[in-house]
């Protein structure tokens, strides 16, 4: 009889969506007069822009003729992508990447899980607490992780770097070394960034432990405060020991469309010499038979001026809502953070309820739908987080109706 990857099994309980649906679709069951506003989930609500729906359309038009037909996409990216990326990406932020070094994809979600795969099974990695899922249970189901304790919400052979009211949900250096240091920057779920210097401090750090930084960028698009750095690569040395993570989701709507790419400076190298990079276009090559060429054009529109100047107002209207969000809870008497950099909103629970106890409170008694702290980490307990992505008007009742509470 064939076994099942064993490491599979050992990733704990249901993923937090899957719980949160069956609870509102619970109570819209038994409510069903209720209009149940959702500032839970993290997908964006705005159409795509008219300057990558006119890209689109014009990529379409290209793959019904002979001659401008296209078959596979070269797996690492199409070189006018690619190429647009560093021009307008990274050369106006003055940091050193190279055509060859970002890897296009279907987006951040399996470029962050799948990254783990080049490094070898021990490697200890680090991440944050509360933290996007995805890294962690990647890990898992990799078997580098040791054993769960239910008890802690914790990984045995994990590195966890709590992210606190404390700290200003900063994680702090870690004392253990990992190899592999995940950082999230705006951070989903928390909002928080961390500043050009705090960010020269973690490169340092890796530089001087051998360690390999995966820097999640994707919300790099909604920074609004001069001091936090867009990219890793802003600091010096980064080339030497920094992988970071992009995505078209959140700063252009390509949720559905799916749009990602990876940078992978060839600087970084293992005590053999041999480089992430190749390893990384091993894997491409191997897995992965590129992102559609419609839509790698539908990306380069998004560079166009128009195209910025468009998914630039889509960024400002959900800052909106971010702001309206973050003001009135604050009004209402709650501890607030994220939302200025970040379409997410963090809150410290009332009266020392549970993350999933406020949960049903505001399902309840405001039929608001948020995100229980504790769902990303053992430190997000006591928190809950609201998001940005729906519209003005939605946000809008919903926060007063908090505020009525
Ligand atoms: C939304 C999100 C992504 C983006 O994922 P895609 O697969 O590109 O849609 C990546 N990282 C974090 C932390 C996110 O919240």
């Amino acid at each position: 009889m064939f076994k099942v990857n064993q490491d599979y099994l050992k990733l704990p309980g249901s993923y937090l969506f899957s719980t949160i649906a069956k609870k509102v679709n619970d109570f819209q069951t038994a409510n069903p007069d209720k209009k149940i506003i959702r500032l839970g989930i993290g997908d964006v609500t705005q159409p795509l822009c008219p300057t990558v729906i006119k890209a689109l359309h014009d990529a379409v038009d290209e793959m019904a003729a002979a001659d401008t037909f296209k078959g596979y996409a070269p797996d690492l990216g199409y070189s006018f992508l690619r190429d647009t990326i560093v021009d307008k990406v990274y050369k106006p932020l003055g940091a050193e990447v190279f055509a060859d070094e970002v890897f296009v994809s279907d987006g951040a979600k399996s470029d962050s899980g799948n990254i783990q795969e080049i490094f070898e099974k021990d490697v200890k990695i680090a991440v944050c607490d509360p933290v996007y899922p995805v890294y962690v249970d990647t890990n898992v189901m990799a078997g580098r992780t040791g054993t769960y304790d239910p008890d802690t919400g914790l990984w045995s052979d994990v590195i966890y770097m709590p992210c606190t009211a404390a700290n200003g949900y900063a994680p702090e250096l870690p004392s253990e070394v990992p190899d592999v240091i995940y950082l999230c920057f705006p951070n989903n779920p928390t909002g928080a960034t961390i500043t050009k210097s705090q960010l020269q401090d973690w490169v340092d750090y890796a530089n001087k432990n051998g360690s390999v930084i995966i820097y999640d960028a994707a919300y790099e698009a909604y920074i609004s405060e001069a001091d936090v750095p867009h990219s890793i690569y802003e600091c010096e040395g980064a080339r030497t020991c920094a992988i970071e993570i992009r995505s078209f989701s959140k700063n252009a709507g390509f949720t559905g469309t799916r749009l990602g790419y990876t940078v992978i400076p060839k600087d970084i190298k293992d005590d053999n010499g041999v480089t992430l990079n190749s390893l990384w276009a091993r894997r491409h090559g191997t897995k992965f038979n590129g992102a559609p060429y419609i839509i790698q054009r539908a990306g380069e529109a998004v560079f166009s001026e128009a195209g910025q100047k468009e998914t630039g107002e889509q960024i400002a209207y959900y800052m909106k809502n971010a702001a309206y969000i973050k003001n009135g809870l604050a009004e209402a008497g709650y501890t607030v953070s994220g939302g200025v950099n970040a379409p997410y909103i963090w809150l410290k629970t009332p009266d020392g309820m549970t993350s999933w106890d406020f949960f049903d409170y505001l399902l309840e008694n405001a039929n608001v739908v948020g995100t229980p702290g504790s769902g990303f980490g053992p430190s997000g307990e006591g928190h809950f987080r609201l998001t940005a992505f729906g519209t003005y008007e939605n946000t809008v009742e919903a926060i007063d109706r908090i505020k009525a509470l």
